[in-house]
């Protein structure tokens, strides 16, 4: 056994998540998690939502709500739609909790005590009429890189690009249209030159990587530049430092603050387990989380911050760049194992866009459509290295064709047969089995090491295919073998062995596809009398600020019991329940009605 750090990252709370979210982040990060706890590993599976930065504050003015207002309505939103898709987080917790904030505040402490955070006198903007500090989300001009007329401040929305104030071309104030004016202020930067000869020794050791995950990190060592980590805006984490922890207009940037997250929430899950020092088994270099694996799950556009600032983050604090240093309280910190990134998917061949309605949030797709569903879409045909499109038939055939008519249909017409003919696990005939039975049953055994391997190694697309294959085999067995042709008194001991052999091999099937399908592998594996909990789920639990806040909805949930990554060999005589199907079988107008809702 080993301590895993399923480290997901964290969707911003301004809205709420689409699919295309929910495909890069989350699902491959579930299916992880799953696998790793069947296989025996310690898995610690953290995220949380991220409610800092200007986007929040710029809509929670548009809408006359606080920031916290805001974050509010969408944490809750997005917990529930991660809730809805079954994701196993041990805690999802979100960054403005206190136990967040003290976290942040001690990295930064330890960083700047170490020399990794240095003051620099920069260009601010403030305003020529009231000689006040003009927040950055209140600066609009065009972007110097792509040419956009609305970017912002500190980001231009449309290339993606973290921008200063003072790079914009034509720079304006969004309160009353005045240009700006530049004057020396002082901000923190992130010294990443001091910390990039340690990176560059760290991605060395790395192997495995996605090579593109690689080349790209690689690529950002050439060219590292100090990085500004405070912004004039009120809404984010005080700066921990004397003559500027009570300054209302100047905070932690928001990317340095969530990055932190991953370490925050699994200090919080020890807090709340009773344990307070227990994240330490995934975390410190020096002591039990020496052979600790972290794992983070994002989308490309996030790599920068995985693999780059954030190890730089982790080595600053632990005193492990140029400058040396100690380490912090918290000490010696580990770098991620794996920086495993997911390409995009688009939908219907575009972008997804919330602003132009290219899109199906969470939500409305789990109203009329299975967790199941979407995950196995996700799995087999989702956006693991290549971008992807989702389009409504490739869904619908995938449901139909792969999930109902492949893998629905071998549990309904085994479970059915058996229950209709012996109702319960028919035992198998003393005179043994044939070499077809055995065939199959090592088929479905040895998909626990293929199929294990390849989750292992994150090649979830082809761990599944290797998975639907053992179901293909066994529905080609099921036809050769025809148990329904066997119907005398003297075919019986064969028939019962044939569906014992068969049940077998649905019953190991639906464990190696549990990381992906755990809602209805639970259901499978109450179809074939199984009692308890087969898969484990998340619940939703709302809790009190450790620290004195606010009190706010958190997912987590036991997962320490469920199957384990093993065959295991079915009881005859065990009653089987009466059949029902799994999955639900879609009607091809749902491709129009999608296409017109999409056109709305
Ligand atoms: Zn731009």
């Amino acid at each position: 056994m080993s301590h895993v750090l399923a480290a997901v990252a964290w969707p911003y709370a301004n809205g709420p998540r689409h699919i295309g979210h929910v495909s890069g982040f989350g699902v491959p990060s579930d299916v992880f998690a799953r696998y790793m706890r069947m296989a025996g590993h310690d898995v610690l599976m953290v995220s949380g939502t991220d409610e800092h930065g200007t986007p929040i504050q710029v809509q929670a003015d548009a809408d006359g709500v606080t920031p916290r207002e805001l974050a509010d309505r969408y944490n809750r939103v997005i917990v529930e739609d991660l809730h809805g898709l079954g994701l196993s987080y041990d805690l999802f917790t979100r960054t403005t909790t206190r136990n967040h904030y003290a976290v942040v505040q001690e990295l930064f402490e330890g960083m700047y005590r170490n020399g990794y955070i240095v003051p620099k006198t920069t260009m601010g903007a403030i305003s020529p009429s009231t000689g006040r500090t003009l927040p950055d989300r209140y600066i609009e001009g065009t972007c110097p890189i792509c040419g956009y007329d609305s970017a912002r401040g500190d980001q231009c929305d449309n290339c993606g690009n973290q921008l200063d104030p003072i790079d914009l071309i034509d720079p304006k104030s969004r309160i009353n249209g005045e240009t700006p004016k530049f004057v020396e202020t002082e901000h923190f930067f992130l010294d990443l030159p001091a910390l990039a000869e340690v990176l560059r020794q760290w991605l060395d050791t790395r192997d495995g990587w996605r090579p593109n995950v690689l080349r790209f990190s690689r690529n950002l060592l050439d060219d590292l530049q100090p990085r500004a980590i405070t912004r004039d805006l009120e809404w984010g984490v005080p700066i921990p430092l004397d003559d500027w922890r009570d300054r209302p207009d100047k905070r932690i940037y928001v990317w340095f603050d969530a990055v932190i997250g991953y370490l925050s929430a699994s200090i919080e899950w020890a807090r709340r387990s009773g344990d307070p020092e227990a994240w330490r088994r995934w975390w410190s270099t020096d002591g039990e989380g020496k052979d600790a694996r972290s794992y983070y799950f994002m989308g490309k556009d996030n790599i920068v911050f995985h693999s780059v600032i954030w190890p730089a983050l982790l080595s600053g604090y632990s005193g492990e760049g140029s400058r040396d240093g100690e380490p912090g309280q918290l000490g010696r910190l580990n770098l991620p194992t794996e920086v495993v990134s997911s390409e995009y998917l688009t939908m219907e061949g575009r972008k997804f866009s919330s602003s132009r309605k290219v899109v199906i949030y969470v939500r409305d797709f789990l109203e009329r459509y299975d967790a199941d569903a979407l995950r196995y879409f996700i799995a087999a045909a989702g956006p693991e290295s290549n971008d992807t499109d989702f389009t409504w038939a490739e869904f619908l055939r995938r449901n139909n064709d792969e999930l109902v008519a492949g893998w629905g249909n071998l549990v309904n017409r085994s479970v059915s047969m058996a229950a209709k003919n012996f109702g319960a696990i028919p035992p198998v005939d003393p005179a043994g089995l044939t070499e077809a039975d055995e065939a199959l049953l090592a088929v479905a055994r040895a998909g626990f090491a293929t199929v294990g391997d390849l989750i292992g190694r994150h090649r979830q697309k082809q761990a599944i295919g290797e998975a639907m294959k053992v179901v293909a085999e066994a529905n080609r067995y099921l036809s050769e073998q025809a148990p329904w042709k066997l119907k005398t008194e003297a075919d019986k001991p064969r028939q019962g062995t044939i569906l014992h052999v068969a049940l077998q091999v649905v019953s190991d099937a639906n464990t190696l596809l549990t990381p992906f399908l755990p809602h209805s592998a639970q259901q499978v594996h109450e179809l074939l009398g199984g009692t308890g909990v087969h898969a484990p789920m998340p619940v939703i639990e709302q809790v009190d600020d450790l620290d004195g806040g606010p009190s706010y909805p958190v997912l987590t949930g036991d997962y320490t019991v469920g199957a384990r990554w093993e065959s295991v060999p079915l009881e005859s005589g065990r009653p089987l329940a009466p059949p029902k199907p799994v999955f639900r079988k879609l009607d091809p107008s749902i491709v129009d009605e999608e296409l017109a809702r999409l056109a709305e």
